[in-house]
């Protein structure tokens, strides 16, 4: 089922989420429905908070980004951008060493906005997948770049918190607008009451 995803202005997406403690057939339809949401909305990545669910849980997709990634990986897809990712209770530890790169960023919270945002290339994380095993991932490049924008969706951050306050200024209409409904987008979005 496909979830309207919350958009900009809505409280949720400020919260911290709250851990999940159990499995069961309700989180895994949510997994479900998260990845068909994501999937028809095209983004790289949903957490939970944006599909009205204050819980330490997001998806990933990778794989428009298989052909560039076999490029620097002697021609192999590599499996995480094969299929969609599930990270439940993420914990992740930036990698200080790594160069921070400048990536274009966009959220499926925030239609119709791309900006640029300055973040560490890798990264570990560790996680439970959809099945709670667990699982410890050194990770760089597109898949650490995704990792960092959810897992700041779990702490109520989002990515325009990481513009200079010059360029959040300039976007203040922009923001107030998308928070008002005043946007379009290809799928559902639910705006604050
Ligand atoms: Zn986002």
């Amino acid at each position: 089922m496909v979830l309207p995803i919350y958009a900009y202005g809505q409280p949720i997406l400020r919260q911290r989420a709250a851990e999940v403690e159990a499995d069961g057939p309700e989180l895994q339809a949510l997994i479900d429905d998260m990845i068909e949401t994501m999937g028809v909305a095209r983004g790289a990545g949903l957490a939970a908070p944006q599909v009205g669910q204050s819980l330490r849980l997001f998806v990933a997709d990778l794989t428009s980004y298989a052909d560039d990634l076999a490029d620097d990986n002697d021609g192999v897809v590599p499996d995480y951008a094969r299929e969609p990712l599930v990270f439940i209770n993420p914990e992740i530890t930036l990698d200080e060493d790594a160069p921070e790169v400048d990536v274009e960023e966009g959220c499926l919270s925030i239609p119709d906005l791309r900006e640029t945002v300055w973040r560490p290339d890798a990264l570990r994380i560790r996680f439970l997948d959809r099945h709670f095993v667990a699982h410890e991932w050194p990770v760089a490049g597109p898949l650490a770049r995704v990792i960092q924008h959810e897992a700041d969706h779990l702490d109520g951050v989002l990515y325009v918190d990481h513009l200079s306050p010059l360029r959040r200024k300039l976007l203040g209409r922009r923001l107030k607008a998308i928070a008002r409904g005043d946007v379009e987008a290809d799928y559902p979005l639910a705006f604050a009451e």
